[in-house]
């Protein structure tokens, strides 16, 4: 899930400062498992923005923030209370705030930062485990990530800092490459730590640019 962490309360009213009416749009999937975008930090989020004066012409928390045909439809729904507000206050990721920029052109404030891509580890608490690199080698690592989860994201690892297990660069955290290894040995795989690992393809991943895929029922994905 996408990990978000909402705005100080100040930053969020500077950014709405030009705005007498606001419209709050949440979000029921990730955004609400991060307590920055569900029914209750909206509803939260409006009394506070009351109290600051301003007026709330209306709130959803659609089932999936960037989930873009369905934000449109509750768009529609709600399309006299959108007409009311000078902005929207958008309490999701990065994408659910675009998803409501493809169905509105009022200006749209975020309320989070949007952080990771993060496993939940238990209610509340997240662990980035992928960063999405487009070039998976979890096939050569015991499916344990050593770009996400190694600090110096090193291919052939360890770096030779390993302590008792531990990163030498937080020691708090396990080293990945140790839990690499581990695994290896427990599929009986451990020739594998010595293979050498080629560069990772960083074109899969290029930035900025235009990711999209179109995935046809029963067939290929095309990017
Ligand atoms: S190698 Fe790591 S960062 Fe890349 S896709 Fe696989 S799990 Fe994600
Ligand atoms: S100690 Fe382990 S996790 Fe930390 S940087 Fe070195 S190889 Fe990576």
């Amino acid at each position: 899930m996408i990990i978000t962490n909402q705005k100080p309360f100040e930053t969020i009213l500077k950014e709405l400062e030009d705005a007498k009416s606001v419209f709050l749009v949440g979000c029921g999937d990730c955004a609400t498992l991060c307590e920055t975008g569900g029914t209750d930090q909206v509803a939260e989020m409006a009394e506070k923005l009351k109290a600051e004066g301003k007026l709330i012409t209306g709130m959803i928390v659609p089932d999936v923030g960037c989930h873009e045909l369905d934000v449109k439809k509750e768009f529609r729904v709600h399309k006299d209370e959108l007409e009311k507000a000078d902005a929207l206050l958008v309490m999701s990721c990065g994408a659910g705030c675009q998803a409501a920029r493809s169905a509105t052109d009022k200006p749209i404030m975020p309320s989070n930062d949007t952080l990771f891509l993060g496993n939940i580890m238990r209610y509340g608490q997240f662990e980035e485990k992928c960063r999405l690199c487009g070039d998976c080698l979890l096939d050569v690592t015991g499916a344990i990530c050593p770009v996400a989860r190694c600090h110096k994201g090193i291919l052939n690892g360890p770096c030779g800092g390993t302590n008792e297990g531990k990163c030498e660069v937080d020691p708090e955290k396990d080293c990945a490459w140790t839990l690499i290894y581990q695994q290896l040995e427990k599929e009986g795989k451990l020739d594998k730590m010595r293979e050498y690992r080629p560069p990772k393809n960083w074109n899969a991943v290029l930035k900025p640019g235009r990711h999209a895929i179109e995935r046809k029922k029963g067939g290929e994905a095309n990017e």
